[in-house]
């Protein structure tokens, strides 16, 4: 039986080696309880900028159960993910981050989950955020909250990438070909029986996020766009309130002339009233300008990524 790790890095020169060392750890003890287990580590060279490939080669001159993947520049860490599945071999196939803020150490109950307890996939979640900025928490909360409700699949809340699965689940993945990639929402679209695993949240050992809260955000709207078409229907239904509330507004003007008769009045409010409905109106052009923009791409049927170089092809050098 093989066991195929994959692991994104993107100008992670300082973690690599560090990871290597604790998931070959993780390795011998594994092979203590399983005999029949083999590991092979596959990284995902995300376009980095620093010296990360060659860290990945030089590791791989030393022990062949190293493989990679290099993309000629950053793909995001979705793509990174998908080609990290698509080369691995194994009957099993775990992604993990290159820093250490997924524990190797759960390994053995994740494969568990799998083996013994007959599972399609074991993945974890963090119960907290500790160590991030709680700005951050805070509007992660309401992502999950938000995207939940509109969604009819299941997003997690704080679900990490690191998630042990059979090889079919994986194969159920990579038949999804959609360019704007949201794993998180790729999971919960696909069923499969997952058994989740929580805990804390620990920080990474090198080098820095690659989040902004930029990023982050674009991310989420990325979530949402992708697995609902509910905020397309919200200019419907402001259109409905809004013409509701017009017709009671002529109502009462008209009933107000035949009383009072017709004093001229009210030029600021008319301007608010003018300026809140072009705003909405810009709000909901927005909305459908985002799904246009998602499907203008997906029509293109760009490649998920490109590869630069593999282990497979590269080693000449
Ligand atoms: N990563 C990647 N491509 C990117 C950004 C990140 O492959 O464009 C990798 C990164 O090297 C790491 C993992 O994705 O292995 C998680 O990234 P990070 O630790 O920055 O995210 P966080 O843990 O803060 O969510
Ligand atoms: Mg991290």
């Amino acid at each position: 039986m093989l066991l195929t790790v994959v692991v994104p890095a993107f100008n992670e020169q300082e973690a690599i080696p560090i990871f290597y060392k604790e998931i070959t750890k993780e390795a011998e003890v594994l092979k203590n309880s399983r005999k029949d287990l083999d590991i092979e580590i596959v990284f995902v060279d995300d376009g980095s900028k620093d010296d990360s490939l060659n860290v990945i080669k030089s590791l791989r001159k030393e022990d062949r159960r190293v493989r990679f993947v290099s993309f000629s520049r950053n793909f995001g860490k979705e793509s990174a993910l998908f080609a990290g599945l698509e080369h691995a071999r194994g009957d099993l196939i775990v992604t993990m981050d290159a820093d250490l803020q997924d524990p190797p150490s759960l390994l053995p109950e994740m494969l568990g989950a799998i083996l013994d307890e007959g599972y399609d996939s074991a993945a974890t979640r963090r119960v907290t955020r500790k160590g991030e900025p709680p700005i951050r928490s805070f509007f992660a909360r309401c992502f999950y909250r938000i995207i939940n409700k509109m969604s009819n699949t299941e997003i997690v809340d704080g679900a990490r990438d690191y998630r042990i699965m059979t090889k079919k689940m994986a194969d159920s993945i990579l038949s999804m070909k959609e360019y704007n990639r949201f794993t998180k929402g790729i999971y919960g679209w696909i069923g499969f029986r997952t058994k989740w695993l929580e805990y804390e949240n620990i920080e990474r050992v090198a080098g820095e996020s690659k989040w902004s809260f930029w990023k982050l955000f674009k991310y989420a709207i990325d979530g949402i766009v992708g697995f609902s078409t509910a905020p397309l229907s919200i200019a419907t239904y402001f259109g409905i309130f809004m013409a509701f509330v017009a017709f009671l507004l002529i109502v009462f003007i008209i009933v107000k002339k035949l009383v009072f008769g017709d004093p001229t009045s009210g030029w600021s409010s008319l301007v608010c009233i003018l300026l809140m409905l072009s705003g909405i109106q810009m709000f909901c052009i927005g909305i459908v300008g985002q799904y246009l923009s998602k499907t203008y791409l997906e029509t293109k049927r760009r490649p998920i990524y490109i590869a630069k170089l593999t282990s497979d092809e590269g080693e000449d050098e």
